[in-house]
């Protein structure tokens, strides 16, 4: 198998598993227990969220445990919303975030706040003219995401965090896709708060994070235990927080080398894919995440070519993972303008750690052959050719 897909999920790190197994075989106690067995959890616990901090170079205190991206972005937003519902109602995102923020914004717009949505241009960078104008007197809230999971796009997170502190509101990002595979200056770029999620990164899948700046006042998600400074109830996963601490070390460690190999090979990848007749590249050509090829082929379905691939076991995606089997096509590539029918034909091909230059080549050559293959059982597009 090929896989090509690192952008829906990565494998665990060998690293990791390594440092998870004796939290589950050996040191199983509570971490809020008062023994000392339960102690080495809640010790565990407390170097994990070094590790994590030391990577956005905050503290530890400000790192509090989720169970992935999904609950970090819920909470930052549902959070600070009915925390600050008082000072305004007013929230500002863009039309190109994940399902995680968007379907969040329509649940606050019900409870009657009120969202404006900023458009992006056709390579999906936000348009920060229209960031600015969108501010309003009662505006609480900007979450803008850092790199977008379908085309790869890095927004200009520094100049959004100063367009937001300018005017006193508070900065949220969705890291998701851009925890351990960027560079991030949380202080520096006036981020308030920021979600993770450790399978992303080669971690284990049900953890992530959300740092939330200290002194910052946000409503719990989850009312119960007094586990996370009282403000997320649960019994610590410590496995897999273990596992996750582990992972941003090891990905801050791999950052620079891999962002230079993986980007090498993105572009080499795209070099290959531009060639081939009617090819679109989306998102931003320099731009972008190191490791995400976004593209689509007229005349030729996305899902059809990942079915074809997938004959020959190669993985890729036509778009975000979680919106498979929706029907939908993509929302971001129609807000960047693209039609339904062009936003149908995108595939997302996501290198990873592992990825060889050998598996890439080999992917692509069956990429390419599969388009000719689809372009020529498609009568409309034979058509359109004559
Ligand atoms: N935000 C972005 C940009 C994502 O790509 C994803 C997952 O693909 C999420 C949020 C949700 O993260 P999780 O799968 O950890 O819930």
């Amino acid at each position: 198998m090929i896989y090509l897909d690192h952008a829906a999920t990565t494998k665990v790190a060998d690293e990791v598993i390594e440092a998870m197994t004796p939290y589950w075989k050996e040191s199983y106690g509570n971490a809020s227990a008062l023994y000392s067995f339960g102690n080495r959890s809640k010790r565990a616990l407390l170097e994990a969220k070094e590790n994590i901090a030391k990577a956005l170079g905050v503290s530890e205190t400000e790192i509090y445990i989720t169970s992935g991206g999904t609950e970090s972005n819920n909470w930052a937003l549902k959070g600070i919303a009915r925390e600050r519902r008082e000072i305004g109602k007013h929230i500002i995102t863009s039309k190109i975030e994940h399902h995680s923020i968007l379907h969040v914004t329509q649940e606050l717009e019900a409870e009657g706040f009120e969202v404006s949505y900023v458009e992006t241009n056709e390579k999906g960078e936000l348009d920060l003219e229209q960031l600015k104008n969108s501010i309003r007197r009662d505006t609480i809230l900007i979450s803008i995401m850092f790199a977008n999971n379908e085309i790869g796009t890095l927004q200009d997170v520094k100049a959004i965090g100063e367009i937001a502190h300018q005017h006193g509101i508070l900065f949220h990002t969705d890291a998701v896709q851009a925890f351990g595979h960027e560079k991030i200056q949380v202080k520096e770029w006036h981020i308030d708060l920021l979600s993770a999620s450790a399978h992303k990164f080669y971690g284990p899948k049900g953890v992530g994070f959300l740092y939330i700046r200290k002194g910052l006042k946000i409503r719990s998600l989850l009312q119960g235990g007094a586990q996370e400074g009282g403000k997320r109830a649960g019994t610590e996963n410590i496995p897999a927080i273990v596992g996750m601490g582990v992972a941003a070390s090891l990905a801050m460690k791999e950052l620079e080398f891999s962002q230079m190999r993986l980007s090498t090979l993105r572009d080499y990848g795209l070099n290959i894919l531009e060639k081939v007749e009617g090819c679109v590249i989306h998102g931003h050509r320099k731009m972008r995440l190191s490791n995400h090829i976004s593209v689509s082929f007229p005349g030729v379905l996305g899902e059809e070519l990942v079915i074809m691939l997938d004959l020959k076991g190669i993985c890729i995606s036509s778009g975000a993972a979680c919106s498979m089997g929706t029907g939908d096509s993509s929302h971001v590539l129609q807000a960047m303008g693209f039609s339904r029918e062009e936003a149908y034909g995108a595939i997302r091909i996501t290198l990873g750690r592992e990825t060889t230059k050998e598996e890439l080549d080999k992917a692509l050559s069956e990429v390419v052959e599969a388009v000719g293959k689809l372009r020529m059982m498609n009568p409309a597009y034979r058509g359109e050719r004559k």
